[in-house]
């Protein structure tokens, strides 16, 4: 048995660690963040392109989908640990396979996709690409794959703005068709949807494929191209944007959905040395694993899956 003093000092001891508990509660416990993003590691054994935006509140939103192989192995993992049964928008930037191709495993896993933006690229275009790129059959295939699963096929367009809730703003800047450019024909990649996501006092930069002759227009004629985060356009790889392009938008840190050996060849030297220079901080899903992005209005907070300086090449 316990002597009075003995379990007076005891039940103190007690109440004032849980008076401590309380307070540290109130004063230190991270608050939720208003909105994340992850760049979903689709980039394990070859590239591709698979954003996450989560708001808080508001809608899931994702950006590409990878190949179908990288989907299977992360993709759909990755939304099912995070209990997502249901994506109520999806952008397609392009229509190469690393980019739309984990649509159909997440149909496969019944994972509802409410509403997808995929613009049906010209067939001119596309067949100048086989074998190695576009394939204009199996992007038909996926539109009536998508609208089997009864998701709203639609056509995305320039200054079209999707409300996500709690403040957070997704609009397309560019969308264009690859013919009818201030440029003349540009290949697939040029075609990349061009999509800005503003929430509180940040500005996020999605870029698909975007490469060299787009890349350029816009540098020289985009005002609108300024971001605090920049998803690397074309995986960080020759021919992608110009380095006026990376200039023009200013972004505080860069993600690059890059395997390892991508983002260390010679065909990426440029965009590392360009970001290495500027002093940003690069994170690539080849050696960071998934990348996260948490926006609390006031700040953003930057986190990886894996410890990686993927600044070092070796
Ligand atoms: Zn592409």
């Amino acid at each position: 048995m316990l002597s009075t003093s003995k379990f007076v000092a005891i039940a103190l001891a007690i109440c004032l660690c849980a008076i401590t508990t309380v307070v540290i509660g109130r004063f230190f416990q991270p608050s939720e963040p208003k909105l994340v993003w992850t760049m979903v590691n689709v980039n394990t054994a070859v590239q591709g392109d698979a954003h996450l935006i989560q708001v808080k509140r508001g809608k899931t939103v994702l950006i590409d989908a990878g190949y179908p192989e990288m989907a299977q192995e992360q993709l759909i993992p990755f939304l099912q640990t995070n209990q997502i049964d249901h994506l109520d928008l999806v952008f397609v930037t392009h229509a190469h396979r690393d980019h739309y191709g984990g649509i159909e495993p997440i149909l496969q896993a019944g994972i509802k996709i409410k509403e997808v933006y995929f613009n049906l690229p010209d067939k001119k275009i596309c067949d100048q690409e086989i074998p190695w790129g576009c394939n204009y059959e199996e992007v038909l295939q996926y539109h009536q794959m998508l609208k089997a699963h009864q998701a709203k096929v639609k056509s995305a367009y320039p200054g079209q703005a999707f409300n996500l809730g709690n403040q957070a703003t997704l609009r397309i800047l560019y969308a264009f068709d690859g013919i009818n450019t201030p440029v003349g024909t540009t290949d697939i990649n040029d075609m990349s949807l061009i999509i800005k996501l503003e929430h509180a006092q940040h500005q996020y930069l999605f870029t698909g494929d975007l490469n060299h002759t787009i890349g350029d227009y816009l540098a020289k004629n985009s005002q609108e191209l300024a971001a605090d985060v920049l998803d690397v356009p074309h995986h960080g790889t020759e021919g992608v944007a110009p380095n006026e392009f990376f200039a023009q938008v200013g972004a505080k840190y860069a993600l690059v959905p890059s395997p390892q050996g991508l983002w260390c060849s010679d065909r990426s030297s440029r965009i590392r040395n360009w970001f290495q220079d500027h002093d940003t901080p690069v994170l690539v899903n080849g050696f960071s694993g998934h990348v996260r992005v948490e926006d609390y209005g006031n700040r953003l907070e930057i986190s990886t899956e894996k410890e990686h300086d993927s600044s070092v090449c070796s």
